[in-house]
């Protein structure tokens, strides 16, 4: 490749993203981004995002559209979800973020969440990287489970060539061989990318390893090798959750982790 691509070192040196109430993502700070996978009821969640704002979370997750393995798992509560999640994240005063799946779903999404997460399954839906890469407003984007890093970069790069510099990668795991695992958690890839690009990188530790047990220490390590945030998944009733309720921490594991995470 000729041209120095816009995701590279050569470009800036780094990248610090600002989310709508001002948490900057890629400074000093660790952004601990936490929520169900999916959201599911308002109640519910409008009480668990009290309490994540109240143990230091800064960011509320919640899908309202959920692209999942098989068509006869639930799907999302899409706009209900959406409504529920921005309801969710002002009465606790947290940014929300959400994933979109489809281009025709981006203006709509775009109404209540202040950050869209790509998914994995989505890292190379070219149409929508530059559809994202259109909008003004933050993108995580997450690596594809079979994609290498540079494929990854260059899925970033597409969203950045649009126009939309504010961009944040996600490692959440790729596929290999081991089945103990849900993913594997390519610890490298974080440092890698903070020495190849200018921009954040989060970790997540819940879709890496399927497993609570493995989520707070691989959280520690992501952000001992560099990361500049976690996102997981937190469930109260993870046997009752609609989804991926088998890797969510209750909220106070995470209360722990986060405590954990400050006093390093
Ligand atoms: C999620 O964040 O709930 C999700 C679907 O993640 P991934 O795209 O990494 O599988
Ligand atoms: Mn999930």
């Amino acid at each position: 490749m000729s041209t120095v691509m816009l995701t590279s070192k050569e470009q800036k040196q780094s990248t610090v993203i600002t989310v709508h109430n001002n948490h900057p993502i890629g400074g000093d700070i660790t952004t601990v981004i936490a929520g169900p996978c999916a959201v599911e009821d308002r109640d519910e969640l409008i009480s668990l995002a009290k309490q994540l704002k109240a143990m230091g979370v800064h960011i509320l997750r919640g899908g309202a559209y959920k692209p999942r393995t098989s068509p006869y798992e639930f799907q999302g509560m899409r706009e209900e979800g959406l409504l529920i999640l921005q309801e969710a994240g002002r009465a606790a005063g947290l940014p929300v973020i959400t994933e979109v799946t489809d281009i025709r779903d981006i203006e709509l999404v775009l109404k209540y969440a202040d950050i869209l997460q790509v998914g994995s399954r989505n890292m190379q839906n070219f149409e929508l990287l530059k559809e994202v890469g259109k909008i003004n407003r933050p993108v995580l984007l997450k690596r594809g489970f079979a994609a290498t890093i540079e494929e990854w970069l260059l899925a970033a790069e597409y969203i950045l060539a649009a126009g939309n510099w504010q961009v944040m990668l996600c490692e959440r795991g790729i596929r290999t061989f081991e089945k103990y695992t849900r993913n594997t958690f390519d610890i490298s890839a974080i440092p890698a990318i903070k020495y190849l690009s200018h921009l954040p990188v989060i970790g997540d530790p819940s879709h890496a390893t399927g497993r609570p047990e493995l989520v707070a220490p691989v959280a520690k390590a992501a952000v001992a090798a560099g990361a500049d945030g976690i996102m997981v998944e937190v469930h109260r009733q993870p046997e009752d959750a609609l989804c991926d309720g088998f890797q969510s921490l209750l909220p106070e594991q995470m209360q722990t982790l986060i405590v954990q995470l400050q006093k390093r």
